[in-house]
């Protein structure tokens, strides 16, 4: 490594002079490595003349620097195209070196304001928010394999009054956001589904109960299996069993204590709560049966981590317990036996498979925080980059708001609204700044 190399970190270069002006170092240099098409790869060149160029790169104490550097313009003899010369280190009309930009993104990230980073190193605001968030949609790329991941979870959300709904695609075993896209109906997810690569190394698919996922899933992933999502079955249940609680008691199930101690398993209850819930039962034997059902099908719906012996022993009990509901003769206990009837497959999967949809639903609360924070969006290409680039911060402990955010709060405040929403909603996505938690703990999902 010559001296040159190691004073400025960047290989194949020849510093040719060092001059120093107020706070400012200038370093003339000159790269000495080949020259070769970037469009072609040819080496047969013509020289047509040398072309400068300034570039700001890393400081040298509290001392600016910046590289002057002498740049060949030339012909490709091969390809007959014009070009200038492509330098390690520094990319095309850019005016700052990778590591100069690279170490603006770090200052930022450890939680210097852009306008306090701007001032000490000389450039605007804006600048140092440009190269923050060009890096960090680099870094989400990288995280974002191009290819299926062997787990997925599905999950729908909602994005707006006037788009709808939002599909979320989520790779359970490593705990990220694969992609999310609009729509949820068959004909809105075709083209996306036909467009998905990787399709064949997809071995899980984890959902809840809508048909349309189900069918869409066995046509596009050959080798997957589906697994019901624990949660919502487990909510599905307590929806039809309250439903039949308001058609037997009407009154009694407008008591908002009753509702919550009725909806929570037995293990949740405190004894003073079910002393009052039994009182409450003990008066209504029909609805006592319905409950302890409904009990007895829910812990059967909650295991997990069993064998495939241990499966085979509880799927006679789920079963029986399906007949059981669909001979109730209540309208919605049938309902609620039709459906686990039609997805009585993927429900007794769930005893085998641990995982669930609950790191996708935890997106979501992210997703909808930083969207109600921006006060919407309306355009959704902005959300999953939104997403992305807030999921990768928060591995850092570090909290993402809008800009405007605190301004538009003050100035909402003040009566100034209308005026002030415009800006805030058209720059978005291009405002996300950083603050770092006091005690850089990161958030729970
Ligand atoms: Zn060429």
């Amino acid at each position: 490594m010559t001296d040159s190399e190691i004073v400025l970190g960047l290989p194949q270069y020849e510093i040719t002079a060092i001059e120093r002006a107020g706070g400012t170092i200038t370093i003339s240099a000159r790269h000495a490595g080949p020259i070769s098409c970037p469009h072609c790869q040819g080496s047969r060149l013509r020289n047509k003349g040398w072309r400068r160029r300034s570039v700001r790169h890393d400081d040298w104490g509290f001392r600016q620097c910046v590289l002057r550097l002498e740049l060949r313009k030339s012909r490709c003899l091969d390809c007959g195209r014009w070009f200038r010369q492509r330098i390690p280190g520094i990319q095309p009309f850019q005016r700052a070196s990778e590591s100069f930009q690279e170490m603006v993104f770090q200052q930022h990230l450890d939680g210097i304001n852009r306008s306090c980073l701007g001032r000490r190193k000389g450039i605007g605001a804006a600048t140092v928010q440009r190269y923050f968030l060009r890096r960090l949609q680099k870094r989400a790329r990288q995280d974002h394999a191009p290819l299926c991941p062997k787990i997925l979870g599905i999950d729908e959300h909602f994005f707006t009054r006037r788009k709808g709904y939002a599909t979320t695609f989520c790779d359970l075993k490593n705990h990220r956001v694969y992609d999310v896209t609009l729509g949820r109906s068959e004909k809105a997810l075709e083209s996306y589904f036909l467009r998905l690569q990787g399709k064949q190394q997809v071995r899980i698919v984890c959902m809840d109960l809508a048909a349309v996922y189900r069918s869409l899933v066995r046509k596009h992933f050959p080798n997957a299996i589906i697994v019901a999502d624990r949660f919502h079955v487990i909510r599905l249940v307590n929806h039809h069993f309250l439903a039949c609680w308001r058609d037997i008691d009407p009154i009694g199930s407008k008591n908002r204590g009753l509702l919550s101690l009725m909806r929570r398993h037995r293990h949740n209850l405190k004894p003073e709560q079910q002393l009052r819930l039994m009182a409450y039962l003990a008066e209504r034997p029909a609805l006592e049966l319905i409950y302890r059902f409904k009990q007895r099908l829910c812990y059967l719906l909650l295991k997990k981590h069993k064998t495939k012996r241990q499966c085979q022993k509880l799927i006679p009990r789920f079963l029986r317990a399906v007949v059981e509901l669909r001979q109730s003769g209540l309208a919605q206990l049938v309902t609620l036996g039709d459906t686990l009837h039609s997805w009585s497959e993927e429900i007794v999967r769930m005893w085998r498979f641990t995982r669930s949809n609950g790191i996708t639903e935890g997106f979501h609360n992210k997703m909808e925080t930083i969207s109600r924070q921006a006060y919407g969006f309306r355009n959704f290409e902005k959300l999953p980059a939104a997403s992305a680039g807030a999921m990768f911060l928060e591995r850092f402990g570090i909290g993402v708001c809008p800009r405007n955010w605190r301004r538009a709060r003050r100035a909402k405040a003040c009566g100034w609204d209308a005026g002030i929403r415009t800006p805030i909603r058209r720059s978005r996505v291009c405002s996300l700044t950083v603050r770092r938690r006091p005690n850089g703990a990161s958030i729970e999902l």
